[in-house]
């Protein structure tokens, strides 16, 4: 059966660069990169040489790269990091009703354990969150703004920067940004923020690795207590070999994002148009979004039902919402005000530069025989 993956925004194939590169160094540097001999010293050469590269492509200073296994741990470590050492100065913070679980369950832990109080940003009717709504939330004791750049379940980007600039220049508070689903997809600016979240398998990278870039001026207390790792805020032995391929991760990424700019946008014009000219559909995501992201709503057909009619086809995509449950219903989609039928009925296309124009006829094709056969 053909097997057709539309899931991207959920992780990658590893690029064949990336894990030729890795095959190669697994056989051998095994070295624990802390030791004192050559062969682990050299190990540690290539990481720091990495470190410095991921650097210059985001215009950064090495000592601002922190390794980590991933978005979720960098969002953990900045969020819970800061809070808990800026405690003393204030325990407000700011972030959108449609984070990752990982930025919203570090902000619950602050609330619940902590005593932080969070508010809670809904987007408005273009999905975003404006610099004005935060400007307008902003209090002395305010210490973090924590907004992503790219929603990964409808690809709605947010001005990050123009918020970075309002949270710097009328308050106190750090700006935390999760780029994770803007990596590679669009320029990434940093000047004004303070904290920024990445993950090397969006960008066919491997998993269980990722980045947080932590300007030199904001403190951190360390949540992995070890040796002296990545400046005492991450202990543990060094994953090496997944932190010397990030920076490869990252150069190759960003040369594919200009090299196929315009064909996204044009694979992504196919599927919108192919999509709303089924009746039973309705568009979620909203504009600006990225183009690789599509989340819609089938009328007729739950989420759980498309998805597995879909899988039964070979076809990979993915829904938030499988169950009938209010609970775990799209936080994202509630976040957006669509009503519980809507939410409990959608779906979410991803795709990549490997993805062609017959891929998505493809599923479109099988997504028409699956609405008509339930119908
Ligand atoms: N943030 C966003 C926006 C994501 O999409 C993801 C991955 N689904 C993460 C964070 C977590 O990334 P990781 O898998 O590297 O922990």
């Amino acid at each position: 059966m053909r097997k057709l993956y539309l899931d991207c925004a959920s992780t990658t194939k590893i690029h064949p660069e990336v894990l030729a590169a890795y095959t190669n160094l697994l056989k051998d540097e095994y070295y624990n990169v802390d030791a004192l001999y050559d062969n682990a010293t050299k190990i540690k050469k290539m990481m720091e040489k990495s470190r410095e590269v991921t650097a210059n492509l985001f215009n950064v200073k090495a000592d601002e790269i922190i390794f980590t296994s991933g978005a979720s741990e960098a969002n953990s470590l900045a969020i819970k990091g800061l809070a808990l050492c800026y405690q003393a100065q204030g325990k407000h913070i700011i972030t959108s009703a449609y984070e990752h679980a990982s930025v919203l369950n570090a902000m619950k832990q602050l609330e619940t354990s902590f005593g932080f109080e969070v508010t809670y940003l809904k987007p408005n009717e273009h999905g975003i969150i404006t610099a004005k709504m935060v400007q307008e939330l902003l209090r002395d004791d305010t210490i973090l703004v924590s907004i992503m750049h790219v929603n990964n379940e409808i690809g709605a980007i947010n001005p990050v920067e123009e918020i970075a600039k309002i949270v710097k220049y009328e308050s106190n508070a750090f700006m935390h940004v999760d780029q994770t689903q803007a990596l590679g997809k669009m320029p990434i600016i940093l000047n004004d923020i303070d904290l920024a979240s990445f993950s090397a398998h969006k960008i066919e990278g491997i998993k269980g690795s990722g980045i947080l870039i932590k300007k030199k001026h904001v403190e951190l207390l360390p949540l992995i207590n070890g040796g002296q790792q990545e400046q005492n805020l991450r202990g543990g032995t060094s994953n090496a070999l997944v932190n010397i391929l990030f920076a490869k991760t990252l150069r190759l990424a960003l040369e594919n994002q200009e090299r196929y700019q315009e064909k996204m946008i044009n694979l992504h014009d196919h599927l919108l148009v192919a999509l709303q000219n089924i009746p039973q559909i309705t568009i979620n995501s909203l504009e600006p979004s990225v183009p690789t992201i599509i989340n819609f709503s089938c009328s007729t057909l739950t989420s759980e039902v498309m998805l597995n009619a879909l899988n039964a086809r070979g076809i990979m995509v993915s829904a938030l919402s499988t169950c009938h449950s209010k609970q775990q219903a799209s936080h994202v989609l509630e976040s957006l005000g669509y009503d519980h039928q809507r939410i409990i009925h959608s779906l979410r296309v991803s795709f990549d530069h490997h993805t062609t124009f017959e891929d998505l006829d493809y599923f479109i094709d099988n997504l028409k025989e699956i609405i008509k056969i339930y119908d």
